[in-house]
């Protein structure tokens, strides 16, 4: 057999038993990955290829990083679980760095994942919505939120929601961005906005310039909470900690997942000032959140971006990418947005899904986040080498699709 159709015949393997296995929800996807090395990653056959989409913004270290590597095996096998019946050491390094990192005063809550996160934001503002009389909650059109029911509630996309109402939560939907259409929507009624500071499902879509400081502003005048969803924005996914620190606002609510563990299960709701202590004991709890080896994860995580200047790294080598798509001269190819290393090539037609098949062909990995839209989301180590080769091949990739 050539490589080649090896590749193709175990994968058809893996990809027969996984649709036997598996419920339909995620369909087959198309390759079988076995390893990983920094931005690399191999399936079955040993192709390579360059992951641009780092397992959906969560490989923040790329993959088999030692740093990480050594975090999680030395913290499984002194202690991998606790509960929240005892103290761990790792949690409590973790929600301190975290809250260092911040630099306002609040306090952390440990999930598993992202709309766990939700789920406990979600909570808050239930309870803040019960003290001081106040019921709606305002969130954006085409936002994300993630797929348990309070989440849900909050996720603004029809296709996704609307076969699972009704919901347990009164959730008011404004078009993203519109500072107006939030200005009318959030009164002295309204328990809280849950915004994402650039929407990422949607396509990785940035606010007008401002739009974040106008929310933070309603929210100030009304008293409704302003709930930030960073679990795809942050831990330098932009360029920044935290993506909330290019618009210089403090959100009342922070929720945190998907980069923080480097691959490790693992989400974080922040509650600052008053927001912080809404939950009396006994009144939110997780077996798993806080798990000593998610926290030894992300505290890698945290220390690896510090030492090795990856802020510095994500904004010069998404300047790179950012410029080097944009400069392809290609019809196709209609702009780029985002910031940092998350960026989307945005397309003049719906052909995300042939772009990113392309791709996957000349061994780039790359997500059709939308129909026109392609999402770039390297991990944070990736080079400006190896930017430079997705730029590169770019074009013949593009011309393989046909519109
Ligand atoms: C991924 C994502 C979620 C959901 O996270 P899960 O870990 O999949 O539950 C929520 N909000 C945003 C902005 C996300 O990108």
């Amino acid at each position: 057999m050539t490589t080649n159709s090896l590749n193709q015949a175990v994968s058809a393997d893996l990809r027969e038993r996984h649709a036997a296995a598996f419920m339909p929800n995620y369909g087959v996807p198309p390759v079988a990955l076995v390893r990983g090395e920094g931005a690399y990653v191999w399936d079955q056959a040993g192709t390579r290829y360059l992951d641009l989409i780092a397992g959906i913004a969560v490989s923040s270290l790329g993959h088999g990083h030692p740093a990480l590597a050594e975090a999680v095996s030395r913290q499984v096998s002194t202690i991998a679980h606790t509960s929240n019946l005892f103290v761990n050491e790792p949690e409590v390094l973790l929600a301190e760095r975290l809250l260092g990192l911040l630099g306002a005063p609040g306090k952390v809550f440990l999930a598993n994942s992202g709309t766990e996160a939700n789920e406990c934001a979600l909570k808050l503002v239930l309870k803040y919505g019960r003290a001081t009389g106040r019921g709606y909650i305002v969130a954006a059109e085409n936002g994300f939120h993630g797929r348990t029911l309070g989440a849900l509630s909050l996720t603004g996309k029809a296709s996704i929601r609307d076969q699972f109402g009704p919901f347990p939560v009164d959730v008011r939907f404004v078009p993203y961005g519109d500072a107006d259409a939030l200005k009318q929507a959030v009164t002295g009624e309204c328990s809280a906005v849950f915004l994402e500071p650039t929407q990422g499902e949607a396509g990785v879509v940035p606010p007008p310039a401002g739009y974040m400081r106008t929310a933070r502003e309603i929210c100030d005048a009304t008293g409704a909470l302003l709930v930030l969803d960073e679990i795809q924005s942050a831990i330098g996914r932009t360029g920044h900690w935290f993506a909330h620190q290019h618009d210089g606002i403090v959100p009342d609510v922070l929720t945190l997942a998907k980069g923080l563990g480097g691959g490790m299960p693992i989400g974080a709701c922040v509650g600052f000032g008053d927001a912080g202590t809404l939950f009396a004991k006994g009144d939110h709890g997780s077996t798993f959140g806080g798990n000593p080896v998610s926290s030894a994860a992300a505290l890698a995580v945290l220390d690896t971006i510090d030492r090795d200047g990856l802020l510095a790294r994500a904004r010069a080598c998404g300047e790179l990418l950012a410029g080097g798509v944009a400069a392809v001269d290609h019809p196709l190819i209609s702009g780029v947005r985002g910031r940092g290393l998350w960026l989307a090539a945005v397309l003049t037609a719906p052909v995300a899904a042939q772009v990113q098949d392309a791709a996957q062909r000349a061994g780039f990995l790359v997500n059709a986040v939308q129909p026109d839209a392609v999402r770039l989301a390297p991990p944070l180590i990736v080079t400006e080498d190896q930017i430079g080769s997705f730029v590169a091949a770019l074009p013949a990739i593009l011309a393989e699709v046909t519109p």
